[in-house]
């Protein structure tokens, strides 16, 4: 009977193990050469602010008295930039939106298995592509991108989030930390040679992480005075960084600024599901390389948030998260981060033609890269015979595709060439997906037998039990009723 139950204890583990093994597999491969654009980059730096939690709506809309809350930005948006929603995907935490954001791939599920805080993979980022990056916020966020970049070019500034008076009564602290402390930083690299020819340099990545709306929004819900006057401090903050930086770098005109948040909140002040109060975050983008301000007459989208904002004649282009990678990457032209499943919103760039389709084929080559990564470690453990290819994609179609997209760049067709690129990412993302699945039918198909087997075995065993205990108890009445007749 123990040895019994031994064994049912262990085949259930055998099947929830399986789970993980089926659903919650990496989707990231490694070994992929970093492409490049071969032109020059609009911006030298960028700068990329992440308001915490922070709502697409409570960002945009005007207040009861028709007034903005964030004025500086929303100038941005009607006089130097382009803006737009950034949808989000589940789960909407601040880990797997930096994820998105940084590095252009949506969170690893299999971090499930091991704690979301660590880095449960190593990946590529957009700050270990660049030549430095510095960056100031929350410890937990600063630390993930930081750890696995190779060399020391990645500096955090924190704060001590284990202090717990810091932030605990009034979340805007954390928020002026950050202002407070770029602005000593850049005030002390005026006395510091090294670090000022650091920061002269090409490449260079600027990252605020500023937690203060989420906190006070988990606090005292999104509706509230406290989230509300939050947002306003960031716009005043942001504003005098800008400022900051144009007097540094003395009006060069090659900063580029990204401004969103890495998901939103619903009205109850949480986040990590689907609803479109935690999806929608805002995008603004402006600066070196970005397109200005463009009028539009005739927006249509599925939502009716337009109109409440007053935004409905400046073009809204909205974008997926992890589409902010690729487009900070060719902002400041390093290589697009390796496991970036990001398309470069090509909308957004205020560059020549041919700088936006040299920028998509080095985009398709490298999410190609990817699927040939892939697809090379499938068909090393699949036995030959078995081995389904991805017909879609073949090595003809890939060198077909990328053949025809030179000589269209060649020939200044370049819609065709950004065409083109385009399909061979989707095809590209697609293939990903299906040698990510691959095992996933086969798998399934085990488990179930697996189950059907084992549940027969109970049942059988069960039933000659009963029937053996039956037999015996008949007997045993038989034999008493013949005693009985003795007596
Ligand atoms: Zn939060």
């Amino acid at each position: 009977m123990l040895l019994f139950f031994i064994v049912g204890l262990l085949v259930h583990f055998v099947f929830f193990a399986s789970i993980f093994d089926i659903y919650f597999t990496s989707p990231l491969v490694h070994g992929m050469a970093p492409q490049f654009t071969p032109l020059p980059p609009p911006a030298r730096r960028l700068v990329l602010i992440v308001a915490d939690g922070l709502r697409a709506d409570a960002l945009y809309e005007l207040d009861e008295k028709g007034n903005s809350r964030a004025p500086f930005i929303r100038n941005i948006i009607m006089h130097e930039g382009s803006w737009g929603i950034s949808h989000t995907r589940v789960p909407t935490e601040s880990r797997p939106g930096h994820v998105a954001l940084i590095a252009g791939f949506y969170e690893d599920v299999s971090a499930v298995a091991k704690g979301w805080k660590e880095n449960p993979v190593e990946f590529d980022s957009l700050f270990n592509q660049s030549k430095y990056t510095w960056s100031w916020g929350s410890p937990d966020i600063l630390s993930m991108f930081a750890k696995d970049a190779s060399g020391n070019h990645v500096f955090t500034y924190c704060y001590d989030a284990d202090n717990e008076d810091f932030g605990a009564k009034d979340a805007t602290k954390l928020d002026t930390w950050v202002f407070d402390n770029i602005k000593e930083f850049f005030h002390a690299a005026r006395n510091n040679q090294s670090l000022f020819s650091k920061l002269n340099e090409d490449k260079v990545v600027f990252f605020l992480h500023l937690l203060g709306i989420d906190t006070n929004g988990h606090a005292h819900r999104p509706t509230s005075r406290e989230y509300k006057d939050n947002i306003k401090l960031v716009d005043k903050g942001i504003k005098e960084i800008v400022s900051l930086l144009k007097e540094f770098y003395g009006n060069d005109e090659k900063t580029a600024f990204v401004f969103t948040s890495d998901h939103g909140m619903t009205d109850w002040g949480f986040h990590g599901a689907g609803h479109h109060s935690e999806t929608f975050t805002p995008f603004v983008a402006w600066g070196a390389g970005v397109k200005y301000p463009q009028k539009a007459s005739d927006q249509q989208f599925n939502d009716e948030l337009l109109k409440g904002w007053k935004l409905e004649y400046w073009k809204r282009q909205d974008i997926n998260q992890a589409d902010i990678a690729p487009l900070m990457a060719s902002l400041i032209g390093v290589p697009f981060p390796l496991n970036s499943v990001g398309i470069l919103p090509v909308n957004y760039l205020n560059n020549t033609d041919v700088f936006k389709a040299e920028s998509m084929y080095t985009n398709a080559k490298q999410i190609l890269e990817q699927f040939k990564v892939k697809m090379t470690q499938k068909k090393e453990v699949t036995l030959p015979f078995l081995f389904t290819p991805f017909n879609l994609l073949s090595d003809y179609k890939q060198l077909d595709i990328l053949r025809k997209v030179r000589s269209f760049i060649k020939q200044e067709n370049y819609d065709e060439a950004v065409i083109l690129c385009m399909e061979l990412i989707h095809l590209s993302l697609e293939g990903l997906s299906y040698y990510h699945t691959y095992d996933r039918f086969f798998l399934g198909i085990s488990v179930l037998l697996g189950f059907v087997g084992w549940a027969s075995y109970v049942s059988l065993l069960i039933i000659k039990t009963h029937s053996s205990l039956t037999r015996s108890v008949s007997k045993e009445v038989k034999v008493c009723l013949e005693n009985i007749m003795i007596i």
